[in-house]
């Protein structure tokens, strides 16, 4: 089948650069998008570069014979009502950016052989457990209670990352953050204080996908924030993930700015140990006083500085504290029925083995052909309003599932398209295999399947930019959590940090990173004025 492609953004030629920029924003994920865009409206003329040829970083979307997928976003919370992460997303879209809601039942957990679910409202949410638990009350209740405990000691958790480092020392005792003790505590630690119930345990971590750690080895404070985040319900960006930065962008543009695509980010330049810089791919050097990476953690220090500026700043130590995420296999199938002919739902489908989650991750580490630990199925056309329009008679279909990075790691050096014959059928093989899940669930799709394709952690790392396939950037461990260098401020002057391995995964973490290095920029003095007129609209 011929590609075709959504492509966003503009090409990048050294010719079509603005002689001077504000700020240079490496990456055009929601990160780096929501920096550019905020700082655009202190007047900052921001050049943003982006390797791959469309811009939004894992909010962009792809087309393929005639069908249309997104590659890392299925859903996103928050957004019902206008709340805060609402009305961020008004702001940067100037309203562009509209929201579909997904059926009241977002979350669909397949354990084992039983099924429960996740429904909107936190009310019904309650109920909906209680129904499923009967005499669990209390439990339930007292989870509901820990999430709202959390909420407070996450907003100062973020704020404490903008403080320069004599400010945190002397802002620590007023921080409440420090007292919640579950914050970094292990998930699974805290929710069997509340119950012994482990159905119950596996249907409050039914999303433990949406950061990459099971309940035995996550954070209780990132589970917590992926459970409030959707405790209102699941929506879907109308139009499609990639409307995300189609919609930003103009913003950024207004100030002179720019999105550069095929603009791959040699190096970082450092001289006299500040930032002058940046270093193309094609060898151009664009001069600039304030780069802010969106790379991720592990480009920015590894790959793009240089490695005097890294050992002499302390960053070579600190690395080692912090790990990728896991890898990733996505299916993405194509149907030549519409959702409403195939019956697809508005929910998102979570197929679990058993309700040992960490067990199940252990046993299919240990032995590749036992079953896949997670499996995530997604139904973006039954989603988007506005899919029949620009794909009328099709439907489609997104698998995701984890998949160890070393099982690639022989491909590392090839090129997209041309890994050769043994790469082609491992991933055929993979992609029956997931298949079957999706025809388990919903067995009238048998026959109805037109076309589909796999995408590896290889996959990841060609069109994302990253190096082990990480579906999340960093890993979501207590031990990265508690990381104070993993924020908008780094050490070397001129340079700031922006995107996922800021604060947490997820399009709205990305965003909110973006808002805090925006601050740590500009200064609270400034910023704050801006935040009111946003959140008070
Ligand atoms: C399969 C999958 C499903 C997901 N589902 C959801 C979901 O349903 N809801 C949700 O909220 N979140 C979801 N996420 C997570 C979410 O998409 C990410 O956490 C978030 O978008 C990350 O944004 P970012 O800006 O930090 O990074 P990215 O989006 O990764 O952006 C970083 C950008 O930097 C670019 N780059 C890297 N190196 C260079 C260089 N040297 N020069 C120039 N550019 C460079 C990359 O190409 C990339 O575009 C999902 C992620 C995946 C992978």
């Amino acid at each position: 089948m011929k590609p075709r492609t959504l492509r966003i953004g503009y090409r990048y030629r050294a010719r079509r650069l603005a002689p001077e920029y504000d700020a240079i924003v490496i990456g055009s994920g929601m990160g780096g998008l929501t920096t550019a865009a905020l700082l655009s409206e202190f007047g900052f003329r921001v050049c943003v570069l982006e390797q791959h040829y469309t811009a939004g970083g894992y909010t962009h979307s792809y087309e393929r014979g005639g069908y249309e997928w997104d590659v890392g976003v299925h859903y996103i919370g928050d957004v019902g009502t206008r709340t805060r992460t609402r009305k961020m997303f008004d702001f940067l879209s100037e309203g562009r950016l509209k929201w579909a809601p997904m059926d009241a039942e977002y979350d669909r957990f397949y354990v084992g052989d039983k099924v429960f679910n996740a429904v909107a409202g936190k009310q019904a949410f309650r109920d909906n457990l209680v129904r499923q638990f009967p005499g669990e009350e209390q439990a339930i209740d007292r989870y509901l209670e820990l999430l709202s405990e959390m909420g407070a000691a996450m907003s100062a958790y973020a704020m404490d990352k903008v403080l320069k480092p004599w400010q945190r020392t002397l802002a620590a005792p007023f921080m409440s953050w420090r007292k919640p003790k579950n914050l970094f505590r292990n998930t699974y630690t805290v929710l069997s204080e509340l119950t012994d119930n482990q159905d119950l345990i596996a249907t409050i971590c039914g999303q433990w996908g949406d950061m990459g750690l099971p309940p035995k080895q996550s954070a209780f404070m990132v589970h917590a924030m992926i459970a409030r985040h959707y405790l209102y319900g699941g929506f879907y960006p109308v139009g499609g993930s990639w409307r995300i930065a189609e919609s930003i962008i103009p913003r950024i543009q207004k100030a002179g700015g720019e999105v550069f695509t095929y603009a791959g980010v040699q190096k970082i330049l450092v001289e006299e140990g500040k930032v002058t810089g940046v270093e193309m791919a094609d060898g151009h050097r664009i001069e600039c006083a304030c780069v802010i990476s969106s790379a991720g953690v592990e480009n920015t220090f590894e790959r793009l500085l240089p490695k005097e500026a890294v050992t002499a700043t302390g960053y070579e130590r600190q690395l080692g504290t912090v790990h990728p995420s896991m890898a990733h296999l996505g299916v993405y199938v194509g149907l030549k029925h519409t959702a409403e002919e195939l019956d697809l739902p508005k929910t998102n489908f979570w197929i679990y083995p058993h309700n040992d989650y960490d067990a199940a991750v252990d046993e299919f580490l240990a032995d590749a052909d036992a079953p896949f630990p997670v499996v995530y199925i997604s139904f973006p056309s039954a989603k988007d309003p506005d899919y029949e329009k620009r794909h009328p008679g099709t439907a489609t279909v997104e698998i995701v599932a984890p998949a160890p990075y070393a099982w690639f790691e022989q491909w590392t050096d090839t090129t997209w398209g041309k890994r050769g014959d043994d790469y082609e059928a491992f991933k055929a093989e993979l992609g029956e295999r997931l298949m079957q899940y999706l025809y388990d669930k919903l067995p009238q799709l048998k026959g109805k399947v037109d076309y589909y394709e796999v995408s590896t952690p290889q996959s990841t790392n060609w069109f994302s930019g990253y190096r082990h396939g990480e579906l999340y950037g960093l890993d979501h461990t207590a031990q990265r959590l508690r990381q104070d260098w993993l924020g908008p401020r780094t050490r070397i002057p001129g340079l700031w940090l922006t995107g996922q391995d800021v604060l947490t995964c997820g399009v709205t973490g990305a965003m909110m990173a973006g808002m805090l290095t925006t601050m740590a920029i500009v200064g609270v003095r400034r910023m704050a004025p801006l935040l009111k007129r946003i959140y008070s609209n």
